[in-house]
C-alpha cells in the first residue's frame, strides 16, 4: 500500500518477536502493541525534543509524547540535570521529602480547586483513591462516568471505558466481578439529560460523577459549556462530587487544566502524566475538607512505597516550571493548530471525510463526517482507513498514537520544521489511502 522507501524495522521486528514469547502480546501496556492498526510496532531506543529513534535508527516526529507527559519536549537538558542532581541524593526514601511540598504547592497554586494533594505512582492510583475518597466522604456506593472516558484500570472504571479498551474491542473486561462494577452508571457525554436521568433513578445513592474535561480516550472530544456547568449544578443539587480527571489535561489544556479552561470548579480532581514530567506520578486533589479524609489525617486507606518519590517529584517539578514560564501555552496552541488545520485541510483536498479540532496542545481527528460529541459518534470513524494513514504516516517519519481512540500531543519542542513535515507526508498519505 503505502510503503515509502528505505523505512525497515527488521531490528524492531526481531525484538518484538521476542517480547511476545516472554511478555503479554510483546508489551507492557496493550495499545503500543499497534493491534487496531496493524502491522509491527516500532520499538523506541531514544527520544530528544520533539523526535524519538527507533532501534533502526529511524527518526520520528513524535505525537505521543509518552501519552502526553513530554509536553516541554523528551529529555528536556534542563529537567535531565535536575533528575540526575536528584538523583545522586538517592532514588526512593519512603519517608517526607521537601520535593513532595514544592510540587504540591505548584499543583495548589496552579488549581483553584485544589486545596490539599496526595500523590501516587499513576493516573490509575489516583482515579482509584478518588473514587475511594468520593465514596468515604458522602457515604454512597453509586458513581457516574460517562461512555469513552477512561480513569485508568481499576475495576470499576472498566465499565464502557476508551483508550485501549475501545482500542481492542473489548466491551469491558472477564475478572471485572459484577460487584466491582455495578455501583458504576454509565452516561453519555455531552448528553446532560442521560445524566439526569441516572440521578432520577438513584435519588440519594450517587456519590460522584467523574469524567475527562476534554476527552483524550475516545480520540479528541470536546465538551459542550453547557454541559460542564449542567453537571455542577446536577451535582450540587443532589449531594454529589463532580470529579474532574485531568490525568491527561491537567497542565495540558491550559496550566489550570481543562477546568480552568472551561471556569469549572470541580470538588476533586486527579492528575499524572504532565506533573511527573515523564517519571511515574498520579495525583488525587481537592478541597481541603474532603482530603482530610485520607489517612492519616483521616480514616480513608490509600498508600504507597514508591509514593512522592524524589525523582518523579523534581521531574515534576521542573516541567511545570518551565511550562509556566510565559508564552508556553501560546506556543502550544500556535502549533498545534497549524499543525490539526494543515492536516485536515490536507484530508478534505483529498476527498476524505475527516472532523476534528485542538485545544492548546492537545489534538484529535476522525475519519468521519462531524461533529464528535460521544463515543457512538467517535466510533462512527472509518478504523480501517486510520490503519492506512497511521502505517503511512510512520513510513514517513511521523509517530502518532496507534489507535483512532486516542488524542494526540504537541510540545514546547515541535517546530515549524516539523509541523510543515507532519503537513507534507499528511498530503502524501491521504493522496493513497
Ligand atoms: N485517566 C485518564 C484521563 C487517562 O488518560 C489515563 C491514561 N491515559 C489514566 C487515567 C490512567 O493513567 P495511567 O496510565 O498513568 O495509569
Amino acid at each position: 500500500m503505502v510503503a515509502a522507501t528505505g523505512f525497515s524495522t527488521a531490528k524492531s521486528s526481531k525484538i518484538m518477536a521476542e517480547a511476545r514469547t516472554i511478555m503479554p502480546g510483546g508489551v507492557s501496556s496493550p495499545v503500543r502493541a499497534f493491534k487496531s492498526v496493524g502491522g509491527e510496532p516500532v520499538v523506541f531506543d531514544r527520544a530528544k525534543g520533539s523526535k524519538a529513534y527507533d532501534v533502526d535508527g529511524n527518526e520520528y516526529v513524535d505525537y505521543v509524547g509518552s501519552w502526553g507527559p513530554a509536553i516541554v519536549g523528551h529529555a528536556d537538558d534542563r529537567v535531565l540535570a535536575a533528575i540526575k542532581e536528584t538523583m545522586d541524593k538517592g532514588t526512593s526514601f519512603g519517608a517526607p521529602c521537601a520535593l513532595e511540598n514544592e510540587l504540591a504547592k505548584m499543583v495548589i497554586d496552579a488549581v483553584p480547586s485544589v486545596e490539599m494533594v496526595r500523590f501516587t505512582n499513576s493516573g490509575t492510583e489516583a482515579c482509584m483513591g478518588v473514587l475511594r475518597l468520593m465514596r468515604a466522604y458522602t457515604k454512597r456506593e453509586k458513581i457516574i462516568k460517562f461512555d469513552g472516558c477512561y480513569h485508568g484500570h481499576a475495576d470499576a472504571f472498566l465499565v464502557a471505558a476508551g483508550s485501549g479498551v475501545a482500542t481492542l474491542g473489548l466491551p469491558d473486561s472477564p475478572g471485572v466481578t459484577v460487584g466491582a462494577s455495578q455501583s458504576t452508571l454509565v452516561a453519555t457525554y455531552n448528553d446532560l439529560e442521560t445524566v439526569k436521568a441516572l440521578f432520577q433513578a438513584n435519588k440519594g445513592e450517587i456519590a460522584g460523577v467523574i469524567l475527562e474535561g476534554v476527552v483524550g480516550n475516545s480520540g479528541f472530544i470536546v465538551p459542550d459549556k453547557a454541559f460542564l456547568t449542567g453537571l455542577r449544578q446536577l451535582c450540587d443539587d443532589n449531594g454529589a462530587l463532580l470529579v474532574f480527571d485531568e490525568v491527561m489535561t491537567g497542565f495540558r489544556i491550559s496550566y489550570g487544566g481543562a477546568q480552568q479552561h472551561w471556569g469549572i470548579t470541580p470538588d476533586l480532581s486527579t492528575f499524572g502524566k504532565v506533573i511527573g514530567g515523564g517519571l511515574p506520578v498520579g495525583a488525587y486533589a481537592g478541597k481541603r475538607e474532603i482530603m482530610e479524609m485520607v489517612a492519616p489525617a483521616g480514616p480513608m486507606y490509600q498508600a504507597g512505597t514508591l509514593s512522592g518519590n524524589p525523582l518523579a517529584m523534581r521531574a515534576g517539578i521542573e516541567t511545570l516550571k518551565i511550562l509556566r514560564q510565559p508564552g508556553s501555552y501560546e506556543y502550544l496552541d500556535k502549533q498545534t493548530k497549524k499543525l490539526i488545520d494543515g492536516i485536515l485541510a490536507a484530508g478534505k483536498a483529498a476527498g476524505h471525510a475527516v472532523t476534528g479540532g485542538h485545544i492548546s496542545g492537545m489534538f484529535g481527528f476522525f475519519f468521519c463526517e462531524g461533529p464528535v460529541k460521544c463515543f457512538a459518534d467517535a466510533a462512527k470513524s472509518d478504523t480501517d482507513k486510520f490503519a492506512r494513514w497511521h502505517r503511512g504516516m510512520l513510513e514517513r517519519g511521523v509517530y502518532l498514537a496507534p489507535s483512532q481512540y486516542e488524542a494526540g500531543f504537541v510540545s514546547l519542542a515541535h517546530s515549524d520544521a516539523d509541523i510543515e513535515k507532519t503537513i507534507k507526508a499528511a498530503k502524501e498519505v491521504f493522496a493513497m489511502i
